[in-house]
């Protein structure tokens, strides 16, 4: 059995590891056996010396991330037979096969029980966003089990880590290919074409968490005026679009984003000014629009909140944004409206429109909860993990 630098828990401390939660943090750690280094494997311990799970060591306060429960060889054995069975998982639940919608996530970080690790699956093409050193040292290792554990679809596999591992780390590192050599591609999610470029996108290239959410959005898009806010490439317009919509402005701070949002609506048939994309700051636009010019919008922004830290301020934020745009909506109009913050839960989100609703001074009805699809799921231990959630309003 090869030994690995062994964490040693105070006593009573290995009640959360027990029930499979993910982290170990620094103050329920008694001892360390050997000088593990950032990334490397650890295997941690209860007070009595009875094995508990393994993990990547990190610095910090969260000192552990846990992917195994049974104590086993870390080798290249393990890593293809979890990524075996995630993508088995992931063929089970109706992702690998599906004519209809052709990307997905593939790992899921903690809710895949892989944390520090993305892989997002686009046709033929996979992203790799690895958010821990451990992943990341492995991550030519990671990319040839996506391939082998696809049965040959995965042709090529782009590493996409240096914006997290230079956020998480402060270690530079580049991107780059690590099988293949294909950076982008056109996919269908539920038969609408996207264009996915995962060099020059945004994440991995697509932003697949709020494919249901945007199905959704069709239901109530028929004959509508929709405002696209945050819209990146389009995701939601192209589905109000095709729903009917009378009109879908999207709007994005950002132009390379902006350029293929419109590319998006015209390779789906929506070519008119009536289908425009507009790069603005969101608070702008909104202030600056007529009242009643739109009678369904969505406010998807980027995570306001990065810590625990900026909560307060991220909660304002949400507020904010909120207040301007229940303020303009028409009445009879919808809200779609998301926060993909980890640190806010759905409670402190909740009342933060709520807030907004009386600033605004608008009758605002609760009609749906919205969250992620089945392929970003949420390890019930660590619920943390939900982290998008939406309401959409109904406003009087
Ligand atoms: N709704 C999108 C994803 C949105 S991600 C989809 O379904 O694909 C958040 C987006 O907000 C990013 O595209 C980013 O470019 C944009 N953004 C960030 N700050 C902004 C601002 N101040 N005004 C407008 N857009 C902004």
């Amino acid at each position: 059995m090869v030994s690995y630098p062994k964490i040693i828990l105070k006593p009573g401390k290995e009640t959360p590891v027990l029930r499979f939660h993910p982290w170990v943090f620094s103050g329920a750690i008694d001892k360390t056996e050997g000088q593990p280094a950032e990334g490397d494997v650890v295997e941690c311990f209860n007070s009595k010396g009875a094995y508990l799970a393994t993990g990547h060591c990190m610095p910090g306060s969260l000192a552990v991330k846990l992917f195994a429960f049974t104590q086993q060889k870390i080798d290249k054995a393990f890593w293809f037979g979890k990524i075996k069975a995630i993508w088995a998982i992931r063929k089970s639940l109706g992702f690998t096969d599906n004519p209809a919608t052709t990307a997905f996530r593939l790992v899921h970080n903690e809710g895949d029980i892989m944390p520090g690790l993305i892989v997002d699956v686009y046709g033929n093409m996979a992203v790799l966003q690895a958010h821990t050193t451990g992943m990341h040292d492995i991550r030519q290792l990671l990319a040839d089990a996506v391939v082998e554990a696809s049965e040959g679809k995965i042709i090529s596999v782009y590493d996409k880590s240096s914006e997290a591992i230079r956020k998480m780390t402060g270690r530079i590192v580049d991107d780059g290919f690590l099988v293949g050599d294909m950076g982008g591609c056109e996919i269908l999610e539920n038969n609408n074409r996207f264009s996915i470029n995962a060099v020059t996108g945004q994440k991995t290239g697509f932003f697949l968490d709020q494919r249901e959410n945007r199905e959704l959005l069709a239901r109530f898009s028929e004959g509508r005026n929709v405002l696209n806010m945050f819209g990146y490439t389009g995701g939601f317009s192209v589905y109000a679009a095709k729903a009917g919509a009378n009109m879908v402005h999207t709007v994005d701070s950002s132009a390379p984003a902006i350029a293929i949002a419109q590319e998006n609506m015209k390779i789906n048939g929506f070519d008119s000014p009536n289908y425009s994309c507009f790069t603005a700051d969101a608070r702008k636009y909104i202030e600056t629009m007529e009242p009643n010019q739109y009678d369904l919008i969505v406010l998807d922004p980027p995570a306001y909140a990065k810590n625990v830290a900026s909560r307060n301020q991220a909660l304002k934020g949400y507020r904010t944004l909120n207040a301007l745009a229940l303020a303009k909506i028409k009445s009879g109009g919808i809200l779609f409206t998301f926060s993909c913050s980890q640190v806010v839960d759905r409670q402190m989100f909740t009342s933060a429109v709520t807030a907004a609703a009386i600033d605004a001074g608008r009758k605002v009805r609760v009609i749906q909860h919205l969250s992620q699809p089945a392929d970003h799921p949420v390890n019930i231990f660590h619920q943390e993990g939900e982290y998008l959630k939406g309401l959409v309003l109904f406003v009087e």
